[in-house]
């Protein structure tokens, strides 16, 4: 399984996972640079997979629609236009010959879902998860969104992360400010280096998360690391609000 990305807007990441010639994308808040790889590639596009409402990863939905040649994938959520396979927690779903499992990872909104194969140890978990970070609760409760991450943490070390935006070096100046390590000082450093080169900083891996990114609460600030572990991610999401 080939996955690359289709940047958009100013820091999405529209995913496209190859097999041969075919691509299924997920989140493609925009049509356009969808519709240009296509054509460039000489590509076919099989299936849309979708992982919330959010207009940056749903805006090119209906116009991609009308060039697949499978099903659009994504959260019981009628305000959702053009979703034909409503999914939930444990749904099992085929693409391109790939399996992928839905996790329901509620928090940054209601319907959020990732993807996961567990094959190839890829998941997709749009705005639930990003290095270094995790998503702002809109619609959730703190609670909801510690138990999607923690359910994200189940999955194995080699795990991939392929999340929805280029987001890590500005939650690595958080983390930084937060936590003495030598690691996240190498990441820091690392990530600085790829960006002022303009590349992309994913996927990351769990293994990595876990010792730079503290909202999986696998490594915490000292003040905090006493605390219930969902007081402890709350007080996180709070200080990253206001940092
Ligand atoms: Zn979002």
């Amino acid at each position: 399984m080939n996955i690359f990305d289709i940047p958009a807007f100013t820091d999405n990441y529209i995913w496209a996972i190859q097999i041969d010639d075919s691509i299924t994308i997920v989140d493609p808040g925009e049509s356009i640079p969808v519709l240009k790889v296509i054509e460039e590639k000489k590509l076919n596009l099989q299936d849309i997979l979708i992982t919330h409402h959010h207009y940056d990863h749903t805006g090119g939905l209906l116009e991609l629609k009308k060039y697949i040649s499978g099903k659009v994938y994504g959260p019981k959520n009628e305000n959702i236009d053009g979703i034909d396979i409503a999914l939930v927690e444990s749904d099992l779903i085929e693409t391109l010959g790939h399996e992928f499992r839905i996790i329901e990872t509620p928090g940054h909104t209601l319907d959020h879902l990732a993807f996961y194969n567990m094959q190839a140890n890829v998941l997709f978990c749009g705005d639930t998860l990003f290095s270094a970070g995790c998503g702002r609760l809109f619609e959730g409760t703190y609670d909801q969104l510690h138990g999607s991450i923690q359910k994200i943490n189940q999955l194995p070390d080699e795990t991939k992360i392929y999340c929805g935006h280029e987001y890590t070096l500005s939650n690595l100046e958080f983390v930084k400010s937060q936590i003495n390590s030598e690691f996240i000082k190498e990441k820091y450093k690392e990530t600085v280096k790829k960006r002022s080169m303009n590349k992309i900083t994913l996927p990351s891996t769990l293994s990595s998360e876990r010792k730079i990114n503290p909202f999986l609460l696998e490594t915490v600030p000292d003040d905090i690391q006493d605390l219930k572990a969902v007081d402890c991610f709350k007080e996180l999401r709070i200080r990253k609000d206001n940092f």
